[in-house]
């Protein structure tokens, strides 16, 4: 897609559904960069943190020294972290008993797992607006976060059952949900347009 040329997306790629997210940027002709190492990140135009398994990627991104360049970044780079992403995102994590120590960019409080086990993943659809009118954007949580406190300058884009699942802060995106295991972009889309190109 020509919008979207010349434009290189980083998916941080420890642990995790990074190469779906890969996939998805292909479909857009956007260049995926895989992101574990310090020096990935200056060659980069926005960064997907994917969903997985937070105790394990909170894990190693201190194993390869991660954790403060991803805070640089995060300070005025766009992110938009996925589920597990979300997580990492996040100021507190309430239900710590795992020890997950989130970066704590973005102003929000969550549960991890917070919609239940993987044997309660479900699938819905969101009634979100992505700058083009309301669209019903199908969405699949799997042992998904549950926001329990939103800061004051976090947007809120989208809900389920009344909690927030789809927020914002200044170049940060953050989704409880999937939208990668199927090849519909438009999520991903949006955060091109509203976070990366501007
Ligand atoms: N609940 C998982 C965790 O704590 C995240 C699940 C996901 O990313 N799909 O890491």
């Amino acid at each position: 897609m020509k919008e979207f040329k010349e434009t290189r997306i980083g998916v941080l790629a420890l642990q995790g559904d990074f190469e779906r997210h890969c996939h998805q940027l292909g479909l857009l002709g956007v260049e995926s960069a895989p992101v574990s190492l310090p020096g990935d990140l200056e060659r980069i135009d926005g960064l997907i943190i994917p969903g997985g398994e937070s105790t394990t990627m909170d894990h190693l991104i201190d194993r390869f020294d991660l954790r403060r360049p991803l805070l640089s970044y995060g300070r005025s780079r766009p992110i938009w972290g996925t589920c597990a992403g979300m997580i990492m995102l996040a100021g507190r994590v309430e239900d710590n008993q795992s020890g997950v120590e989130p970066l704590g960019l973005m102003d929000i409080d969550i549960v991890r797992t917070g919609y239940g086990r993987q044997v309660f993943s479900f699938e819905d659809t969101l009634r979100v607006d992505l700058g083009e009118g309301e669209i019903d954007l199908p969405a699949t949580f799997i042992r998904a976060p549950r926001i329990t406190r939103l800061g004051r300058t976090v947007s809120c884009l989208a809900t389920y059952r009344g909690t927030p699942v789809l927020v914002s802060q200044r170049n940060l995106l953050a989704s409880s949900f999937h939208t990668e295991l199927e090849d519909d972009t438009r999520l991903l889309k949006y955060f091109l347009r509203e976070f990366v190109l501007p």
